[in-house]
């Protein structure tokens, strides 16, 4: 239908997918989205992506939920999902006050006989900074437990650990728009132009301009069409590659010999530990000649402005944390931090995962990344938010999953989240779901996790909701409602305000702009920063420093006690299961350009899922033709936790001995077959490694 340009009502919002933020104008007629176009923010100038541009259709599906559900009593919970089963095959539908009755009876009877340690809640990096605020005040406040966490579990947990213990701050340094500004920029488990094509833009352009790339990844991609290195190294092989770097820098000393002095400690530490990470000898373990790491190593030195950025090709590893530890010695030694066109910045993933994170929804920080184990700090949101808090950490999202099934966790509220599509070991993560004695599941749609809830909440789409989104580059923009919800669907924020005054909360938050003025009054990230001035200038990068929004920050050393940034030497940790003759090959997973996480969002979008409709494995043309196989057959993908079936596709980009299988298809789930091992530090699962084999043929 044609729509004259004058009946269109255009509402500047922002994207819903990725971390990039990019800035919309959304254009309405007659209470529907007829197109999104890209609006001059700073972190996209007009550009928009594929799904950014495409993708809005997701919010006007027919699949959205718009009646509260109760589980039918004849509808008991499968741990094996029958995705086949209508929605009136599983629940009833109830009335607001019934449903919402329901859910906080189940939880608060819970918290009564068990204690809050029972309950636990994921919240989500897809919602506003408010909405996260409230939904971990929630857990913390209402149930008394630390059980609180969110998908950066599952993507930069490892580097935002790494980086609180160097250099204080688990945000970025710099934005992504400075590797315009470098001269050397090194993107290390990253496929920027899959999964933060706007980004890639930027890449591009600073690559044409002159900036030399080094594109590290072990499966082959765009980028390296731009780059000046291209270094396809062995997965799972990151510490040897960036220790040999580390040799080298210090071998050569192409240190900033005042610049450590001056800012940073241990370096003794990690000279001893590099000593023995000589690049003839990394060579054979990470498959990249010796004379191109020492290449890569004065390169990224010598230069002068550098800058790393990196995915969760590097954070989803048993050694994440250590990944990210060797990105930063290499940042800390050369002293390339703290300037225009230098810096650490990992790219993440969620549209808010940095916000939601600031916001406190990690189960061992308040607000602000303040340890809940600080008797001080908790004294202090004790007396702000009135109620006794739990001295210990709580349980991450992997280990939620294993205590249900130890039986201590009984209850929990899933916002917005999809952990029996997100998860490692999915016959694990879905056996718990089903075994919780009560489960309220808060969402758009009916998700695979949806189908194990006894509550239904029917709640707000991104393009229906007014509040604040905290980008990969620090910068809080304002999200605002272009259409209105469908149904009986309800805002997120409302339905938290209702659920936690039946849980016995005290809340009389008017909207979001409340919640804002609360979470700025105790997080000093926001200090300076209101609602007021986020509405009128539609974007604002913290910390102010007086009036000025800091793009560039550890300019004056770091936010550490001793204002130093720390050198923690890393050593070589293998993968947790390594191929071996049953299971010969590497499985990695990840996402695909036109889908996005658990696709929960854009196989719902008619645009997007008609550009990749189909579940699908790659491996490599040789190696296709090696194992006897050909490209669109069906293949099986077998770990020792589960086995997927999906098409075969012939993909260059993957390295012989490797399967790559994207997670967003809930016909053949990746994370059936993934290892649900952690990082000992930021308990991050490995979904980038684990021994699998492919064969001709559907599952038996
Ligand atoms: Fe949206 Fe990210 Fe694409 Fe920008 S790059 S349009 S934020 S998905």
């Amino acid at each position: 239908r044609v729509v004259a340009e004058d009946a269109l009502e255009v509402v500047k919002s922002v994207c819903p997918f990725c971390g990039v933020g990019c800035q919309t104008e959304v254009s309405v007629a007659d209470g529907k989205i007829v197109r999104v176009d890209g609006r001059d923010g700073p972190a996209n100038e007009n550009r928009l992506c594929v799904k950014g541009r495409f993708g809005y259709d997701y919010a006007m599906s027919p699949r959205r939920l718009t009646r509260p559900l109760i589980r039918r009593d004849d509808a008991p919970k499968d741990a094996v999902l029958d995705m086949s089963k209508d929605v009136s095959e599983l629940f009833r539908e109830a009335t607001w006050d019934e449903a919402m009755e329901r859910a906080a009876k189940g939880l608060v009877e819970i918290r009564d006989a068990d204690g809050g340690g029972a309950i636990a809640g994921f919240g989500s990096a897809k919602g506003s900074n408010e909405e996260a605020y409230l939904f971990q005040k929630l857990i913390r406040a209402g149930f008394g437990t630390n059980n609180v966490d969110h998908c950066t579990r599952l993507c930069h947990a490892s580097s935002v650990s790494a980086l609180l213990e160097g250099v204080g701050s688990g945000a970025v340094s710099a934005p992504f728009m400075d590797a315009e500004k470098a001269d050397c920029v090194i993107v290390i488990g990253s496929r920027p132009t899959v999964n933060h094509p706007v980004a890639a833009t930027y890449f591009k352009r600073a690559a044409k301009r002159g900036t030399k790339f080094v594109i590290c990844d072990p499966r082959k991609q765009d980028m390296m069409l731009h780059a000046e290195h291209s270094l396809q190294f062995k997965p799972g092989t990151d510490v040897a590659m960036l220790n040999a770097m580390l040799h080298v820098i210090v071998e050569e000393e192409l240190y900033e010999r005042d610049y450590i002095a001056a800012n940073v400690s241990e370096f003794e530490a990690l000279k001893a530990k590099v000593a023995a990470f000589s690049p003839e000898e990394m060579a054979p373990v990470c498959g990249i000649d010796a004379d191109e790491l020492r290449a890569v190593a004065r390169l990224y030195a010598t230069s002068e402005r550098s800058i790393i950025f990196w995915g969760m090709g590097v954070s989803q590893h048993v050694h994440g944390t250590d990944n990210c530890r060797c990105l930063i010695a290499l940042a800390l030694i050369t002293g390339h931090v703290g300037r225009p066109g230098t810096g650490l910045h990992p790219l993440r993933g969620q549209n808010n995962v940095q916000g939601a994170s600031d916001a406190g929804l990690i189960p061992m920080s308040f607000p602000d990344y303040v340890p809940v184990t600080d008797p001080e700090a908790r004294a202090r949101f004790e007396d702000a938010w009135g109620r006794p808090l739990d001295p210990e950490k709580g349980l991450t999202v992997v280990e939620i999953i294993d205590a249900i099934h130890a039986g201590e966790i009984r209850g929990m509220y899933v916002m917005g989240e999809n952990p029996a599509m997100s998860d490692p070991d999915q016959n694990h993560a879905r056996g718990a779901l089903a075994k919780l004695d009560h489960l309220v599941v808060q969402d758009i749609f009916l998700t695979e996790t949806a189908r194990f809830a006894d509550v239904v909440l029917p709640a707000s789409a991104h393009a229906e909701k007014l509040g604040t989104f905290t980008n990969s580059n620090r910068q809080v923009q304002m999200g605002r409602p272009a259409i209105p919800m469908p149904g009986d669907a309800r805002q997120d924020l409302e339905l938290l305000i209702d659920l936690g005054k039946r849980c016995g909360m005290d809340w009389d938050y008017a909207g979001p702009a409340e919640v804002f003025a609360e979470m700025a009054s105790l997080m000093p990230s926001l200090t300076g920063i209101s609602w007021e001035m986020v509405e009128a200038e539609d974007s604002v990068t913290y910390p102010l420093d007086g009036d000025t929004q800091k793009w560039v920050i550890f300019d004056q050393g770091f936010p550490t006690k001793d204002k130093r940034g720390k050198l923690v030497p890393a050593d070589l940790v293998p993968p947790d299961e390594l191929p071996d003759s049953e299971f010969p090959m590497v499985l990695t997973t990840g996402r695909l350009l036109e889908h996005w996480h658990t696709g929960a969002m854009t196989r719902p979008s008619d645009v997007l899922d008609a550009l990749e409709p189909e579940a699908m494995a790659a491996m490599n043309p040789g190696e296709i033709a090696r194992a006897g196989l050909s490209a669109g057959q069906q293949v099986t993908v077998e770990t020792r936790r589960g086995t997927i079936t999906a098409t075969l596709r012939a993909d260059r980009d993957v390295a012989d001995g490797m399967v790559f299988v994207p997670f967003c298809f809930f016909e053949a789930p990746a994370n059936m077959l993934t290892n649900p091992s952690l990082d000992p530090f930021g308990k991050i699962p490995e979904f980038k490694f684990c021994a699998a084999r492919v064969r001709s043929g559907e599952v038996l």
